[in-house]
């Protein structure tokens, strides 16, 4: 009994929230939507007739057609109202804005048409931007004008659309100027309502049962005359193009004038839609279904269901009753969602909430159990699941594969049977440690296996997880596993290995990389005795990349192999060979107290690769270079390789000695050339390099015929920088291509503004010559500057013919066609041959400096001077000599034939202004 109780209090419960709810949405409007609809379908299949007591007299597309103008000339409505007065109509409703003047005598027409028609016509008045509710003396009046007002009836025509832009509702008057102004329907019907409320229109009423005719047609007369007689007439736009339209429920779209009529009609016919509050309908309904429940509290749930279908289709039958009778609309969104909340909470208490839940449970879990064994079936890594007796609880595909055993494909197989010994240790003693809470993660580890065909290496991982169970009734975690993952990495360690074997020796020539030769030696420098020292020697080839360049690369890449062969089959002693650099080896020596026999060891290695090789069938001569750095105390190989490095730097610069020690001061010039290579290049940016020019002059008249530009550079913290320093420096990063750039425009710029076609020479590094394009780069500082070519001449020395490439040849015809002069630099300092003046396009030689300085009338050097001066001579090339410092040298050489000259006799290299204030 208790317990009938208890469901039914739930039961009333469940009934009573859901009621409230409905009642609480029906008034926060939020089934508003809902009701509506459902009324409008109610309304739809109703079907009401006009009364016929007011006619709709059309301005149709037919009328507008006919008469051809728009707005109609007042006449018009004139002749429209006599046309209908002498047809006997009752009233006449002229739905038109009449509240602008328009021609005079038009007005004048229709008021005298008004004024015949004795009162029985209606005008329309209306506010404009009103809100619900009514006008307020802020807004603007409609109003028909004066003229007309005082001979017709003033009517409002205002109808306002609900929130959803239909218009449903519709006013019985407006305040118009503080004047009650009774709407057209309430006119026309003889029914009225206070001011400022409205009435529900009842669309159930046919449009097209309104009697409507044309205007066009009364004009004509093509209509009958009973027509109108006692009628109530409304003339107004039925012409879409007028856009007089609205939108109202269940038609659509329909013409204002028909919505007026409509209005009307519904008062007319008493039939106002009126709403009634749902409320208590709702709280009624709620009453009967509780006591239906209490009543039939055994029913099936479908009897339950079935009759609560049967209660909602009875109260929509009963709105649908209440509407086409009595014109009231039961909103009835509540009442059934009433039922259907309850009909839904009964359901779900009959299907069994509990039941649902866990069912989903069991797919789910299904579901990702389906996923786990395909991840687990097809993952690239072997897997395998043991229990604590070591028998086999899963395997994956891969295991069967990668362990090569059919057995571990077999539930229950013992895995120390099928496992390599220390992967079966592993998952035992994980599961052990971690039944003792003492099982800490190893990580990835990895073990070669032997199999058929040679080694596997795999890397596996294991790890123990603690499960749940039931024991005796209760959950307990007490079964362990362990699952181990491995791959097969043998692919990879192969790959490992050969890069490590690259990182270790040079494949080019077997010898050991520069890392390695570092790393042995350190180990060899840990396990020395204190006082035992240690020498490196670093050697270089010398001229190779010219060699590289002429003999082709794989006589390059054979001359390393053999220079490696050697250096490993001299046995002195030392270490095996490294190769530090493109062409620079490394080897290291324990040495006794003196330095002496390190520096003879490296000038035994230098001999030793300056013998001959014999390669690909010729026969190959290299000099070499070699550093030597004597391990001071607790030095460290890489700083012994880097002294024994800068050592060779200075030994290549050196002329002559072929072996160097190394020594700390050199460091000093090392860190400098460092620093003013990175300092270079922002030199150009920030204006620190300059030229300087120095006079070139005609011995014959001693005229300034021209001047050689040098470029200069003030460092801002070193001070003047000379070009013998840094010029090297911007030819080993490159920075020379930019700088000599530079200096061509900049000398260019300058010679423009000299007198009498001075000449500017510039000089022009071999490498920017060979990698630069030098051909471009004159070409567009001529252009830009506007220099005659004839007056810029190019000074190259002749290093860069040791290369024998083609193509600078072709570079300096290339200059030379565009009318540049080329000038022999240095020409005796050198390579001085004389077999290739012949072949080079050139202008002019310049004698270096060392010659003139050295010369004594008489000596070998006069002799050179004469006959490098007839070789020029023959060749057409004019001779320049540099480096006169002394008046006899001047006069030695102008005596010789020597036609310029160039030195500090004439003049330092200076600034420009000093040069024209020289050659004015
Ligand atoms: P170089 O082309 O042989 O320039 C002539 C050098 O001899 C200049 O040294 C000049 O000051 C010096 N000199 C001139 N007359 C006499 C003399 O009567 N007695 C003595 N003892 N020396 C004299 P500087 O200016 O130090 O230039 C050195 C070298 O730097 C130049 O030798 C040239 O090879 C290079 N250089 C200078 N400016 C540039 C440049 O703009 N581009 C390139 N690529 N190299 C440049
Ligand atoms: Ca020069
Ligand atoms: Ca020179």
């Amino acid at each position: 009994m208790a317990l009938r109780l208890k469901s039914g209090i739930r039961v009333a419960a469940t009934v009573i929230a859901v009621a409230s709810a409905m009642i609480l949405l029906g008034r926060g409007g939020h089934l508003l939507s809902l009701d509506r609809l459902a009324s409008d379908v109610r309304t739809a299949a109703i079907e009401r007739e006009a009364g016929g007591e007011i006619v709709f007299l059309g301005i149709d597309k037919k009328s507008l057609d006919a008469l051809r103008v728009w707005p109609w000339p007042r006449e018009t409505y004139g002749r429209i109202i006599d046309s209908l007065v002498a047809d006997g109509a009752r009233e006449i409703f002229l739905d038109i804005d009449l509240s602008a003047a328009s021609r005079p005598e038009a007005d004048a027409a229709l008021a005298a048409a008004l004024e015949r028609a004795g009162g029985g016509v209606l005008l329309p008045a209306f506010v404009q931007n009103t809100e619900a509710g009514g006008a307020s003396p802020a807004m603007s009046a409609n109003l028909p004008l004066p003229l007309f007002r005082g001979l017709s009836w003033m009517t409002s025509v205002n109808v306002v659309a609900d929130s959803d832009g239909v218009l449903r509702h519709y006013p019985y008057g407006l305040v118009i100027e503080g004047e009650g102004v009774p709407s057209v329907a309430a006119f026309l019907s003889g029914v009225s309502g206070p001011t400022g409320t409205a009435f529900e229109i009842n669309y159930a009423i046919a449009p097209g049962s309104i009697p409507a005719f044309s205007v066009i047609d009364l004009l004509e007369g093509r209509l009958d005359p009973a027509t109108f007689l006692g009628k109530s007439v409304v003339v107004g736009a039925h012409a879409v193009e007028l856009r007089d339209n609205l939108s109202v429920p269940v038609h659509g779209i329909l013409a204002g004038s028909v919505i007026q009529i409509l209005a009307a009609e519904t008062l007319k016919q008493g039939v106002a839609i009126r709403a009634v509050d749902p409320a208590p309908w709702i709280a009624l309904l709620a009453t009967l279904v509780m006591t239906a429940a209490a009543l039939r509290r055994r029913a099936r749930f479908r009897h339950l269901l079935a009759g609560l279908l049967l209660a909602g289709l009875a109260i929509e039958l009963l709105a649908f009753h209440l509407l086409s009778r009595h014109a009231v609309m039961l909103p009835t969104a509540g009442l059934q969602g009433l039922l259907f909340g309850t009909g839904g909470l009964f359901a779900l208490h009959e299907l069994d909430l509990h039941k649902w839940l866990l069912l989903l449970a069991q797919i789910d879990k299904v579901n990702s159990q389906r996923v786990l064994a395909r991840i687990f079936a097809d993952s690239s890594d072997a897997i395998i699941v043991v229990d604590e007796t070591g028998g086999v609880l899963e395997w994956s595909g891969n295991a069967c594969l990668l362990f090569r055993t059919s057995a571990v494909c077999v539930k229950g197989a013992d895995l120390r049977r099928i496992l390599p010994d220390r992967i079966a240790k592993d998952l035992m003693s994980a599961m052990v440690d971690l039944r003792r809470g003492i099982w800490t993660d190893p990580g990835m580890r990895a073990l070669t296996m032997v199999v058929e065909g040679g080694m596997r290496h795999i890397e596996y991982r294991v790890t123990p997880s603690r499960l749940s169970d039931v024991r005796e009734r209760a959950v307990t975690d007490d079964r362990i596993v362990a699952s181990i993952t491995a791959r097969d990495i043998t692919v990879r360690r192969v790959q490992e290995e050969r890069l490590e074997r690259i990182a270790r020796f040079d494949t080019l020539t077997g010898a050991l990389s520069r890392s390695e030769f570092v790393e042995r030696l350190d180990a060899d420098l840990a396990k020395a005795s204190p006082e035992a020292r240690s020498a490196v020697v670093v050697i270089n080839l010398h001229r190779f990349s010219v060699m590289n360049a002429t003999l082709g690369r794989s006589v390059g890449d054979a001359l390393l192999q053999a220079v490696v062969a050697r250096l490993k089959r001299s046995d002195t002693g030392m270490s095996a060979p490294a190769r530090v650099g493109g062409d620079w080896f490394a080897v290291s020596r324990p040495c006794g107290e003196g330095d002496d026999g390190a520096a003879e060891m490296a000038a035994g290695l230098v001999a030793l690769v300056s013998e001959p090789f014999e390669l690909e069938g010729t026969v190959v001569r290299v000099g070499a270079h070699a550093g030597v750095s004597v391990q001071r105390s607790g030095a460290k190989a890489a700083a012994l390789l880097g002294d024994a490095e800068l050592a060779l730097d200075e030994a290549r610069k050196a002329e002559g000695g072929a072996v160097r020690l190394h020594d700390p001061a050199s460091v000093d010039r090392q860190r400098r050339a460092r620093l003013l290579e990175t300092a270079l290049w922002n030199s150009i940016e920030n204006g620190e390099l300059f030229l300087a020019y120095q006079p070139q002059i005609r011995l014959s008249d001693m005229s300034v015929i021209g001047a050689e530009a040098l470029v200069r550079w003030r460092h801002p913290e070193l001070g003047m920088i000379g070009p013998d320093e840094f010029i090297a420096i911007a030819e080993g990063n490159g920075f020379i291509e930019t700088l000599g750039r530079w200096a061509m425009g900049q000398a260019a710029r300058d010679a423009l503004t000299w007198p009498n076609g001075m000449t500017v020479a510039v000089n022009v590094s071999p490498v920017q010559l060979r990698r630069g394009d030098v051909v471009a780069d004159a070409a567009r500082v001529l252009r830009e500057s506007g220099l005659p070519a004839n007056r810029l001449h190019l000074e190259i020395t002749e290093s860069i013919f040791v290369d024998g490439n083609g193509t600078l040849l072709e570079k300096l015809h290339d200059l030379r066609m565009m009318g540049i002069r080329l000038a022999l630099d240095d020409f005796g300092s050198g390579f001085s041959s004389f077999s290739y003046l012949a072949k080079l396009p050139l202008d002019k030689i310049k004698l270096d400096r060392m010659f003139v300085q050295t010369l004594a009338p008489g000596d070998a050097n006069a002799a050179i001077v004469k006959s490098v001066l007839m070789l020029s001579r023959e060749l057409g090339y004019s001779l320049v000599c540099e480096g006169v410092e002394t008046e006899e040298q001047r006069d030695f050489l102008r005596d010789l034939g020597c036609d310029e000259g160039q030195g500090f006799l004439f003049g330092r290299p200076q600034p420009q202004t000093d040069l024209l204030a020289m050659a004015s």
